[in-house]
């Protein structure tokens, strides 16, 4: 039998892993910016957690999770961060030492959902959370960090949509008042939306079937149920964002997966159609009584947001960031091993980029592999340098070469040389001190 990845996992290798590693740091320096610090929680947690946080009636506990039993314990693989997260700020008592707590996590998710394209079962999400805060300042500042990212990865086609599912009861009054719209129309729904009119009726929102879409574009809006001070909240967050000029639109329909929000709501969704379906980039939103729930004493209030890499690493053009081979070390002489050892080892110390070929071979097939390579030297050591104790530097840039003594200022030498500009006009003006 041929192992093979599990379907919907995919293996991410060099090249590709370059991209990944400029995404994350993109979205890194960018959290740091507005003061997020990471948080690492497990990849397993206690199957209860999102069960109870989640939902259950959600597509993500009912059908998706990785659920299993070990030594008596229910464990799931994560299927998102922010439970965990919760569970991890309450586990800690960070609320006893600090007002406010704003985290960001970058990791592998797990839901057993039918893969397609931008859909896999293990995917990868980078995420904030904001606790002690009930905004909406902060709201604002998250949006805006969100427009931050999608900008640094230049996803200029990208649409906010914004919605408030209010707080308190607001959410199960919602969910009745949209029951009694679907009941009497329930047949021209699909059939998994004519299961969800009692159970989960907020899903036929956002349901992909026309049919549904129909019924659901004369539902009622959540924002006619919203109270004074949800309605206040929401439009002071709309009144922030018109301040950082940030355009979105205000979407009642948006409702989302999870069970666990309340008041804002948003996604930012990728215009283009090379998602096709899965054009929801970001989610996030408001979640004032997770931390409560999961056993705080008081209540704190809550916001948070994910992006899936998956899907803006298939829209953005990453650089070429592989770092550039500074220096291919080349033996030509099984005897120039040791030597070509002790150097390499002295340079990547020093910090260069080095390679060593140790596979032998003719002068000209050394030379053929570093500029394959894309290496800027190559340090070649055959009979006369062995003899004489020093190495030739190639300058594959410039087509240059010399002999140097590995003595105490070769090293020096050699970062003169890399110094120098690659094209080889020597406008840096570095090659005298070769
Ligand atoms: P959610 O945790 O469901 O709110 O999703 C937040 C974001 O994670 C989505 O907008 C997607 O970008 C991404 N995402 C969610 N599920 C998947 C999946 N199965 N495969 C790839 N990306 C996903």
């Amino acid at each position: 039998m041929e192992l093979r990845a599990v379907r919907g996992m995919r293996d991410i290798l060099p090249p590709e892993s370059w991209d990944w590693q400029w995404l994350e740091s993109r979205f890194r320096e960018i959290a740091e910016r507005y003061g997020f610090a990471e948080a690492r929680t497990p990849l397993l947690e206690a199957t209860p957690l999102f069960v109870r946080e989640i939902g259950a009636g959600t597509d993500v506990v009912d059908k998706e999770m990785y659920s299993f039993e070990r030594h008596r314990d229910q464990l799931t693989v994560r299927p998102e961060g922010t439970a965990g997260a919760a569970r991890a700020y309450v586990q800690n008592a960070v609320s006893g030492r600090e007002p406010v707590t704003r985290w960001y996590y970058v990791g592998p998710m797990f839901r057993a959902e039918r893969p397609a394209k931008g859909r896999y079962r293990q995917f990868h999400q980078a995420g904030c959370e904001i606790y002690g805060d009930e905004g909406p300042l902060c709201d604002a500042e998250l949006i805006a960090l969100c427009v931050d990212v999608i900008t640094a990865l230049g996803l200029d086609d990208c649409r906010i949509h914004l919605n408030s599912l209010g707080s308190g009861d607001t959410r199960a009054r919602y969910r009745d008042a949209l029951t009694a719209y679907f009941e009497p129309r329930r047949a021209e729904l699909s059939e998994v939306s004519q299961r969800r009119v009692h159970d989960n009726p907020l899903r036929i929102l956002d349901s992909k079937s026309e049919a549904d879409q129909k019924v659901a574009a004369d539902a009622p809006s959540v924002l006619g149920l919203l109270d004074d001070e949800d309605r206040a909240h929401f439009e002071r967050l709309q009144g922030h964002l018109d301040d950082l000029e940030i355009p979105y639109v205000v979407d009642p329909t948006l409702v989302r997966g999870l069970d666990y929000y309340t008041r804002t709501l948003f996604e930012l969704k990728t215009t283009t159609d090379t998602l096709g379906a899965q054009s929801t980039l970001i989610g996030g939103g408001r979640y004032d009584r997770m931390v409560q729930s999961l056993g705080h004493k008081s209540p704190v209030p809550a916001i948070g947001f994910a992006m899936g890499l998956e899907r803006l690493l298939t829209l953005a053009t990453p650089p070429a960031t592989a770092p550039r081979l500074a220096c291919y070390v080349a033996p030509l002489r099984p005897e120039a091993h040791g030597v070509a050892l002790r150097v390499v080892t002295r340079l990547r110390r020093a910090g260069h980029h080095c390679e060593l070929d140790g596979r032998g071979g003719s002068l000209k097939a050394m030379l053929r592999r570093a500029n394959g390579m894309g290496g800027r030297l190559c340090l070649l050591i055959g009979e006369d340098e062995l003899a004489t104790g020093s190495v030739t530097i190639k300058d594959l840039a410039r087509h240059e070469q010399q002999t140097v003594t590995l003595d105490d200022g070769f090293v020096a030498r050699v970062q003169a040389r890399l110094d120098d500009d690659d094209d080889g006009s020597g406008a840096s003006g570095a090659e005298t001190a070769g």
